[in-house]
Parts: structure tokens; sequence; C-alpha cells
């Protein structure tokens, strides 16, 4: 018997339908915008991809626009809309801070590709579509349909390697590795607010959790990147009031939330 392979459209909202809805099991189908992250005139944050909610937030600086994420299908009229809020356009965009490479927290990188992307050093690959992820659901949904990644010199990188600080005008971003959910995934504490992207999971039931082990490469290392971050964040006298996840959850920081998600150490 001969097996036709599924036409191309099908597998692609195949892989949509199975993503979307392991998504939403997850509980990252949160309906609201994250409030710390309002902060007109300075910044902005975008939600695509429906009830994923994956984050873009962008950010004025005096040396130019920062986004942290660039989020999922969906993403491209909303960032250039959320952007004219703040009275830039995507030219204005200069550097692009990556949390990690999931398929859904990269769309909109071919309208910015003019900028800087930064990320984790063991991420690179993972941009590039270089090296895949060994994790269950990105793994299959990425061979089933790749996501559209720029080639290796497609884009400028530039990595970090550890824990870091980077400069952009007269503000300050500190770097945090966070690994697990994926290799080379990254923290950026811009202010008040901590981004952890996947690194915090948001449960319907649980609340706030280490990154859950279908999504990530190594959920045991995400728990312990979590329990490490708590100390390296303690050792800098940085106490973030705020916490958000790359699916647009935000928590207020504090023993109270790290006490909670440390639970599952
Ligand atoms: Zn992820």
């Amino acid at each position: 018997m001969t097996v036709l392979p599924a036409p191309r459209g099908v597998l692609r909202w195949l892989t949509l339908l199975l993503v979307s809805m392991l998504l939403m099991v997850s509980g990252a189908c949160a309906a609201r915008a994250p409030a710390p992250l309002h902060d007109l005139p300075e910044a902005v944050s975008v939600t695509t991809a429906g009830p994923s909610n994956s984050l873009i937030h962008a950010t004025r600086t005096s040396a130019g626009v920062i986004l942290v994420d660039l989020g999922w299908w969906g993403a491209e009229e909303p960032l250039e809309e959320e952007l004219a809020r703040l009275g830039v356009g995507l030219d204005d965009v200069t550097d692009v801070l990556l949390t990690h490479a999931h398929r859904d927290h990269i769309r909109a990188w071919p309208l910015v590709s003019h900028a800087v992307f930064h990320m984790a050093r063991a991420e690179v690959d993972h941009f590039h579509g270089v090296a895949e992820p060994e994790a269950v659901v990105p793994r299959v949904a990425d061979r089933l349909l790749p996501p559209e990644r720029p080639a290796p010199g497609e884009v400028e990188v530039q990595a970090f390697s550890g824990d870091t600080m980077l400069v952009f005008g007269a503000d300050t971003v500190r770097t945090f590795l966070v690994p697990g959910h994926t290799a080379g995934s990254a923290a950026y504490l811009m202010g008040e607010v901590l981004f952890v992207g996947d690194a915090v999971a948001h449960t319907l039931t649980g609340g706030p959790q280490p990154a859950l082990a279908l999504y990530s490469d190594d959920a045991a290392l995400a728990r312990e990147s979590l329990h490490t971050l708590r100390a390296r964040l303690r050792n800098l006298g940085l106490e973030p009031a705020w916490i958000c996840t790359a699916h647009a959850r935000c928590e207020e920081g504090g023993d109270a939330f790290w006490d909670r998600v440390l639970a599952f150490y």
C-alpha cells in the first residue's frame, strides 16, 4: 500500500493545531495584557498568535528601540500598530533580545532584519535552524513545518556566554543565562521587569512554575537555572518588581513568587 504524503497546507494546519492545543493545555492561554508592560510613551507590548499570547515587548531607549522577543503568527500588523503608539516605526528598532528561539518567539524577525539580534551563545544554532530542539513538541513541529529562520550571516547576531550587561545609550539591560527550556534560554532585566521567556511557565491550575518538560530540552536543568537565578539576583542586590513570561503573564516579584516557583525544585 502506498501512503501519500499529506498536502503541505494540511500539515501546516495540523502543526498549528497541535502546538496551539498543547499551549492551551499548558495554561499559556491567558487573555489579558500584562499591566506592568504598558508604560507609554516609553514602552508597549504586543501579544500575538491568539490564545498563545506570544509576547513582543518594545522599549524606547536613548539609543533606539529594543524588542524583547518577536512573537508568533499574526505578529506583523499589531507590531507595527504598537510601535506607532510609541511614535516609532520598524526602522527605529535597533536591537532585539531573544529569550530563546522557539518558533513562537521569533516570527517577526524579517521585519527587523536590520537590527542587532542578542541571544545566548548556546541559542545561536537553534535560531538559525542549524540545530533542532531536543524537546518533543518543538522538535516535531519544526520537522513537520520548519519556521522561517535567518540563515547564518543573514542578520547580525551578538551572542553572550554568561550573565552580563548590555548598554543602549543611557540605558542598560542585564542578561542572565537560564538554560533548560532550551540550551540557550536567557532572561533580561529591564528596569523593574524581568523577562524570563519560557523559563517560567504559567499554568491555569498551578500558576507560575519552572518550564514544562514537554516543551523543554532539559526540565531538570531548567529548574536548577531558576534556583541559581534567584541566588544570582540576590547577590547583585536585585529584586525585580515584576517577572513576565514570554506568553504575557506577569507576576509580582519578591519572596512569594520565588518560593512558589522554587517549590517545584
Ligand atoms: Zn519556548
